[in-house]
């Protein structure tokens, strides 16, 4: 039996064959002694404290058209959006006044001019408007706006984001290229983190969990692959089945896994925290879709960021990238109870004012 207890050790990292083990692992006990590791371990290295990052999903136009997404630019039922300067402003400077530290600005992918220099001016404006005694450095910004230039990507951290965010779905080649068309390539995204990296951003990237033909083994080389990258922040959740997508027929294959992808999703949060040690793990919306706790069980399994939603409500429901997405009603001034709730629930408490990057 795999001593799972040794991997709390800051120096002990699981390999390839002990990351599948874990993951594989179905006794209600054994997986009991690895929520518990790897919630040690995050206790030891991080404290009891939450990140809040207050997510502003500012526009849904997207040029990509993945398959399992449900504002891909070709479903021409979504209403397209785009929030203003003033918009995206204003909710960032309520971010702040809640003490939140930290926001994420996230949209489709575009890659023309104006929406560069738009994302360029909101990000110098929120940094201008939000720097106060509480949080001296203005908010930290993490963007989350799709695969850009060099360039592009330098001006932006030049005018003051320190965060990115660019998921890959699944490190597998086979599986990334059965999610997305042709021209959506695998490596040019990887090639997009490492130039982040060098740039200097806090880097963020992640997977979908329970993918149909996924096996074990690609899920203990997505882990891998956030070490081989030097990833600070993970963001990963369960597949969820949107209607109006090609996927769409494997709706009820994944409906009747959906107990084993949730503690699947669960098991992942613990092991990436044992392999990665003292990075950023985000407890993702999509674990409260499948379950009402969801994201408060990522928590104990790990996870040490959430994303409560600032989007302007009249907005929310345009932005469904998977049916089902929970807090879609809510204002952002309920979203910060509820949450608040959720976490002292699990005996954590909220990190105010401050960024909370990786250590
Ligand atoms: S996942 Fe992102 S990049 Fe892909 S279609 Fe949806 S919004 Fe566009």
């Amino acid at each position: 039996m795999i001593d799972i207890e040794k991997f709390q050790h800051s120096d002990c990292i699981p390999d390839r064959q002990e990351i599948i083990e874990l993951l594989s692992l179905k006794s209600p006990v054994d997986i009991e002694r690895l929520r518990y590791s790897a919630e040690q371990l995050l206790l030891r290295l991080r404290g009891k404290e939450v990140y809040f990052r207050g997510l502003i999903e500012f526009s849904n136009v997207c040029s990509c058209d993945c398959y399992y997404c449900g504002i891909r630019g070709s479903n021409t039922d979504v209403f397209r959006y785009t929030l203003s300067k003033d918009q995206i402003v204003q909710s960032a400077a309520w971010c702040a006044q809640q003490g939140y530290g930290s926001i994420v600005l996230q949209s489709g992918e575009r890659s023309d001019v104006a929406f560069a220099d738009f994302v360029e001016q909101c990000i110098r404006e929120i940094k201008d408007k939000t720097i106060s005694r509480q949080i001296p450095e203005g908010l930290g910004i993490t963007l989350s706006c799709g695969e850009q230039t060099a360039q592009v990507y330098q001006r932006w951290f030049d005018a003051g984001a320190h965060r990115y965010l660019l998921r890959i779905e699944s490190s597998t080649p086979e599986l990334f290229a059965a999610l997305h068309p042709p021209v959506q390539k695998l490596q040019p995204r990887i090639e997009a983190l490492r130039t982040l990296k060098k740039i200097g951003y806090m880097v963020g990237t992640g997977v979908m969990i329970g993918l149909p033909g996924q096996t074990i083994e690609n899920l203990a080389d997505d882990i891998l692959f956030y070490r081989a990258i030097d990833a600070d922040m993970i963001g990963m959740g369960p597949y969820i089945v949107h209607n109006a997508t090609p996927l769409a027929h494997f709706k009820d294959e994944i409906a009747a896994q959906s107990e084993m992808i949730f503690k699947l999703s669960q098991k992942m949060i613990a092991v990436t925290r044992l392999t990665l040690k003292n990075v950023n793990i985000a407890a993702s919306t999509a674990l409260q879709a499948m379950k009402e706790d969801g994201r408060e069980t990522g928590l104990t399994f790990g996870a040490n960021v959430i994303m409560p939603q600032v989007t302007p409500v009249e907005v929310r429901k345009n932005y469904l990238l998977y049916e089902g997405k929970p807090c879609l009603d809510e204002n952002a001034e309920q979203c910060r109870t509820c949450l608040a709730l959720r976490v002292a629930a699990v005996g954590r408490t909220i990190a105010y004012n401050c960024w909370g990057d990786r250590g």
